[in-house]
């Protein structure tokens, strides 16, 4: 079980960076992993503050988040031999950084720049070029390092993308459980009851998750936060990823680039919580109230991707047992289920 030893999450702690690295033992060299734009917005604080504290740091910018650039990275990593990778940025520089750091065996410290989705402190990554759509293990960050004035100028939407993610455990749980029951799979009470207090916790505090509001964003980063930890506890993605995801991959796949993981996600969690008999008018009045979409026309998809993917959500990785594999639905219960939501 890999765990965060520093987690730093408020108003400027970005600061505290050679400080937390110092105090885990990187003193001499360091290599910052960020985009362009998020170079501006926080790598640059992150190189500067380590250096003016005697501590190296090399900057390299990742412009895409393909497999070709975690082996980029790696090399790097070869060739300048830092004692711990830095990634800096939103989700996929944090994901190459996590990745390439793994596979060279140095720990990493990630540091977001959005709270869109639990990326930012689980174990694992998600890569273009890989075989599967969905996440792999890497390792879990040393440390978090979450500064609310850098997160909260982001656009709101991430944010409520970000809630969508944390919403979705509220399904993710309920369809590991189900695993457990039908397929004798391995289930862990407490990795389970993390990520359900999360979702519990946004779901509750779900009024003050709006923009300029500091305390909402600090709840959702530490529910994301907790997300991560119940992935590491679990040593896999099952606390935080059912049904509701493989609808969301089925989506990527469907329709590329379209929206955010997590507004996919929400929705996802909108139908699967139909299909579980939970409440899932309350889902999909948290999700309205936090500004996230709840239905095909605002995720800007027409009505005939959002049933294909739920007809095909399945397939997508046949040995995560869900709700969708007990109920074995026809292409026509997708779209009447589609419609009873309203999500089409
Ligand atoms: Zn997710």
């Amino acid at each position: 079980m890999q765990l965060p030893r520093e987690v730093v999450v408020g108003e400027g702690v970005i600061e505290q960076t050679a400080e937390i690295s110092k105090r885990l033992g990187f003193t001499e060299s360091t290599l910052i992993i960020t985009g362009k734009k998020t170079h501006n917005i926080a790598g640059k604080i992150v190189e500067e503050t380590l250096e003016r504290e005697g501590v190296q740091a090399k900057t390299y910018i990742v412009e895409s988040a393909t497999i070709k650039d975690v082996e980029a990275v790696e090399e790097k990593i070869r060739a300048l031999k830092p004692q711990v990778v830095f990634g800096v940025g939103g989700g996929t520089k944090i994901d190459i950084a996590k990745l390439s750091s793994a596979r060279q065996r140095v720990p990493f410290i990630s540091v977001p720049t959005t709270a869109s989705h639990d990326g930012i402190a689980s174990p694992l990554s998600s890569v273009k070029g890989l075989e599967k759509p969905f996440s792999i293990m890497a390792q879990a960050p040393v440390a978090i390092i979450a500064d609310t004035n850098i997160i909260a100028q982001t656009h709101h939407r991430f944010i409520a993308s970000g809630c969508g993610d944390v919403i979705a455990k509220f399904t993710a749980v309920r369809d590991w459980k189900l695993a457990s029951m039908n397929r004798n799979e391995y289930y862990g009470e407490y990795a389970a009851s993390l990520a359900l207090m999360s979702a519990r916790l946004v779901m509750r505090n779900a009024s003050i998750i709006k923009p300029e509001n500091e305390k909402g964003l600090r709840v959702l980063l530490e529910a994301l936060i907790s997300c991560g930890v119940a992935m590491s506890i679990a040593g896999s993605s099952r606390p935080c990823s059912g049904a509701e995801h493989l609808f969301s991959h089925a989506l990527d796949i469907i329709k590329p680039n379209n929206a955010l993981h997590g507004e996919q996600c929400g929705i996802g969690t909108i139908i699967m919580a139909y299909l579980h008999g939970a409440n899932w008018k309350h889902i999909k009045e948290t999700l309205k109230t936090v500004g996230a979409p709840t239905n095909a026309y605002e995720l800007g998809l027409g009505k005939d991707e959002v049933v294909k993917a739920l007809f095909m959500a399945s397939s997508i990785r046949p040995e995560r047992y869900t709700i969708l594999n007990k109920l074995d639905l026809s292409l026509e219960e997708c779209e009447r289920i589609a419609k009873i939501t309203g999500v089409v």
